[in-house]
C-alpha cells in the first residue's frame, strides 16, 4: 500500500509519525509526500484547543473527494484528538479507523484488519513493542526526535493531555542510550530529547536509580552528537543535576524552555500548576548563575477564569524580572473534560483577553528586537534546517540559544554548520550572509 501521514500538533505526534512511517516502511509499504497518491491516509491529531480539532474534522473532509477518485483508500486517524472521541471520530464519514496515543506500534497489524475490512477503534497499549531497534523513518537527515517518556502525571485544571497520553511512562534507559548511539552512528548530530515533561523521566523506573540529567550527561558524551535539545520541562522537577549537566556539556544547547502559565501565585494554585511565583524566580537565579549565557523562553496563558488585572500585572513584571527571550502566548479557552472547564466559570470577556495578549506580543517583540540588535555586525554558527520555505534559496538555522538565522544557501548546506554574518534584525529572524562552512 502507498501511505501518506499527515501530522497535527506538537513534536511527540511528528515522531510517533516517523516511527508509524518506519514500521509501515518495513512491513513492505511504500511512503509518498503526494496524499493523492495514497491509499492509505494516516491523520496524526492534536485536541489541545478547539481549533485543533477544527483543523482535524476539515482534513478528514477534504480526503471524501480523494475517494471518490480511489475508492479503495482508507483513512486512520490517531493521536489526542483519536483517543478523545474514540466511536464519535469512526461515526464520521470517511474514517475507517481510529486508534489511540498508544496503539501507533500496532500499525502494521491494524493495517491488516483494514484489509479485511474491519472498522474499528482501537484503544490498547502497545509502547512495549517499542525498543531501540524499531525502524524509524526519520524526516530530517541531520536532526532526530526521540522520545524518553510518555504521558503525563501533572492534571493542569486547563490541560486534556493526562486524559489523552495517559500516566507517566518513561522508556527504558538502555533503550534511549542505545538509540542516542545508533543515532550518532548513522550521522545524526543533532537530537531533540521529547516528553510531555522530560525532567520526569525516570521516576518510575526500576529503582529510581537514573533521572533526566543522566540522560543529558550520557548523550552530551556520545561522539558524533553535536547538539542536544530537549522538550518541554515542568520548573518544579527541573533538578540541580540537570542544570549542571547542561553546564558541564557544551554541546546541550543553551536554550532553556520553562512554562510558567502565569506570574501570579492565585492562578497557579488554580491551574494547579505545582510550583509558586518565588520557587519559579528561584530557579531561574540558579540556571543563570550555573549557565549564564543560557537563553530561558517561556510559555503563558492569558485570561485564565478570574484573572484579575492584578494577576496579569504579576505575569508582565516576572517576563521582565526573567528577561524572557521568547514567549509562547496563548488565550485561555475551556477544553471540553478538563477540571478548569468543568469547575472554572470561563469569566473573562474576549476583549480583555485579547488586550492582555497584544500586550505580552508588544512585550515580547521589544525584548526581542533589542535582544537582536545586539547580534548586528556579529557572527552566528548555525546548522542549516531547511529551505524557509519550499523552492526558497533561503535557509535557515538556530543558534544554539535558539535564535532563527536566515541566509542564502544552496540545499548541500543542510545539516552543515554554517556561520554567518548578521547584517540585519528583526524582532523575529536574524539576517545574513555566510562567512564560514564547518562538516
Ligand atoms: S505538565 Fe500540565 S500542561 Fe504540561 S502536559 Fe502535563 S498537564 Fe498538560
Amino acid at each position: 500500500m502507498r501511505f501518506y501521514i499527515e501530522t497535527y500538533g506538537c513534536q511527540m505526534n511528528v515522531n510517533e509519525s516517523e516511527k508509524m512511517a518506519g514500521l509501515l516502511s518495513n512491513a513492505g509499504h511504500v511512503y509518498t509526500e503526494r496524499m493523492k497518491d495514497a491509499d492509505l491516509i494516516l491523520v496524526n491529531t492534536c485536541t489541545v484547543r478547539q481549533k485543533s480539532a477544527e483543523k482535524v474534522y476539515g482534513f478528514i473532509g477534504r480526503t471524501l473527494a480523494l475517494r471518490r477518485i480511489n475508492p479503495s483508500l482508507r483513512l486512520g486517524v490517531c493521536g489526542c484528538l483519536a483517543e478523545a472521541e474514540g466511536r464519535a471520530l469512526l461515526r464520521r464519514k470517511g474514517v475507517d479507523f481510529v486508534f489511540g496515543t498508544r496503539a501507533y506500534p500496532a500499525i502494521p497489524e491494524m493495517l491488516e484488519r483494514v484489509r479485511r475490512s474491519e472498522r474499528f477503534v482501537e484503544r490498547g497499549d502497545f509502547l512495549a513493542q517499542e525498543n531501540a531497534c524499531s525502524p524509524i523513518r526519520r524526516f530530517s537527515s541531520h536532526h532526530a526526535w526521540v522520545t524518553i517518556i510518555y504521558g503525563c502525571d501533572k492534571f493542569c485544571s486547563y490541560c486534556i493531555v493526562p486524559y489523552t497520553r495517559g500516566r507517566e511512562k518513561s522508556r527504558e534507559f538502555s533503550d534511549v542510550c542505545a538509540e542516542v548511539e545508533s543515532l550518532a552512528k548513522l550521522g545524526y548530530r543533532e537530537i531533540t530529547f521529547l516528553g510531555q515533561n522530560v525532567d520526569s523521566y525516570g521516576k518510575d523506573l526500576r529503582e529510581n536509580s537514573v533521572g533526566f540529567a543522566d540522560l543529558l550527561s550520557f548523550a552530551a558524551k556520545v561522539k558524533g552528537i553535536e547538539r542536544i535539545w530537549f522538550l518541554t520541562s515542568y520548573p518544579s522537577d527541573f533538578t540541580q543535576g540537570a542544570i549542571d549537566a547542561i553546564a558541564n556539556h557544551p554541546n546541550i544547547a543553551r536554550a532553556i524552555h520553562l512554562p510558567l502559565q502565569s506570574g501570579s501565585d492565585s492562578i497557579l494554585k488554580k491551574m494547579n500548576r505545582r510550583y509558586s511565583r518565588a520557587e519559579f524566580i528561584d530557579l531561574t537565579e540558579r540556571i543563570r548563575k550555573a549557565i549564564p549565557e543560557a537563553a530561558l523562553s517561556t510559555d503563558l496563558i492569558v485570561g485564565f477564569p478570574g484573572e484579575s488585572e492584578e494577576d496579569f500585572e504579576r505575569s508582565v513584571d516576572l517576563v521582565e524580572t526573567v528577561g524572557f527571550e521568547r514567549l509562547n502566548l496563548a488565550m485561555y479557552s475551556p477544553r471540553e473534560g478538563t477540571l478548569s472547564q468543568q469547575t472554572l466559570p470561563d469569566d473573562i470577556p474576549y476583549s480583555v483577553k485579547n488586550k492582555r495578549l497584544q500586550f505580552l506580543l508588544n512585550l515580547q517583540k521589544r525584548i526581542n528586537k533589542a535582544l537582536n540588535t545586539a547580534s548586528l555586525g556579529k557572527t552566528q554558527w548555525v546548522i542549516a534546517e531547511k529551505p524557509t520555505k519550499p523552492g526558497s534559496p533561503q535557509l535557515y538555522g538556530r543558534t544554539d540559544r535558539n535564535r532563527i538565522v536566515i541566509f542564502e544557501g544552496d540545499a548541500d548546506l543542510i545539516g552543515k554548520w554554517v556561520e554567518v554574518s548578521i547584517k540585519k534584525v528583526t524582532a523575529g529572524p536574524l539576517y545574513g550572509d555566510i562567512s564560514n562552512i564547518r562538516d
